[in-house]
């Protein structure tokens, strides 16, 4: 089955909007050109508005870093799913630096998952062990409970609008990379899996599960020769122009 493949880039907390516009024009030119893929970026909010504004028309699409699950109130700081759906149309949700520095849980991801489809705005859900855990034997068993959890009353149905991207705690950001068929093991044998009880297997098997975690040009074509790695979440490599469309040029082949 063809699942398109996804690449997406993380700014984190990077770039003013005026910045941010000059990164998003120095990739246009290419990263448009590179169609047959869906191509992602998600800048801070208040940057937004700008690289929205600069993308019209260039089949690149603009998400949000996180949302809040009420449409709006008493939240100081928070951004609703109503705001997000003026400018993006889709969402990452469940970051591991969401869980380890800002308490973000299994179920306030799961609440957040909900938010955002019932606004029609595409989450993409960050699952992923730390080292601790890894060394304890515990992936299987970590990644399964994010996905149960986070996904907990969704219907098969909610399936198309949803990408997960599996993401290793300890490979984000160190340049300590999963191995390709580490990670293709994981996608295959632990989240489409854990998916599959969750949403049923037809909907698993049509779902992309993307890799986060030290991504650059030089290993992004051996994840994307994976069978069940369907794209990347790129973080450092995608505020480096040449790299994210190398990377994207890569999942294109
Ligand atoms: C991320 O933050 O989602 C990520 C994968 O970061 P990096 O590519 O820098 O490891």
């Amino acid at each position: 089955m063809a699942r398109k493949p996804i690449v997406a880039g993380n700014w984190k907390m990077n770039k003013t909007s005026a910045e941010a516009v000059g990164l998003v024009e120095a990739m246009l030119p290419r990263l448009r050109e590179i169609d047959t893929i869906e191509r992602m970026v998600f800048p801070v909010y208040t940057a937004i508005p700008a690289v929205s504004a600069c993308l019209t028309g260039s089949g690149i699409v603009v998400g949000a870093q996180n949302i809040f699950w009420e449409e709006a109130g008493a939240y100081t700081a928070e951004i609703s799913p109503v705001m997000v759906k003026e400018f993006c149309t889709h969402v990452i949700i469940g970051h591991s630096e969401r869980r380890q520095y800002f308490g973000e849980t299994d179920e306030t991801v799961n609440k957040r998952v909900k938010a955002a489809l019932a606004h029609d705005i595409k989450p993409i859900v960050c699952v992923g062990e730390t080292l601790k855990e890894r060394e304890a034997g515990t992936t299987a068993e970590v990644v399964r409970r994010q996905i149960v959890e986070g996904l907990a009353g969704l219907n098969p149905a909610a399936a198309e609008n949803l990408i997960i991207a599996y993401e290793p705690v300890w490979a984000i950001g160190t340049g300590m990379a999963a191995t390709p068929e580490d990670a293709n093991a994981v996608h295959a044998g632990t989240v489409r899996t854990a998916l599959a009880s969750v949403l049923g297997e037809e909907a698993a098997a049509a779902m992309r599960i993307l890799y986060g975690g030290s991504v650059k040009p030089g290993n992004a074509k051996a994840f994307f020769e994976q069978p069940d790695i369907d794209g990347a979440l790129v973080g450092g490599a995608s505020l480096k122009p040449d790299d994210f469309i190398a990377i994207a040029e890569a999942a294109a082949i």
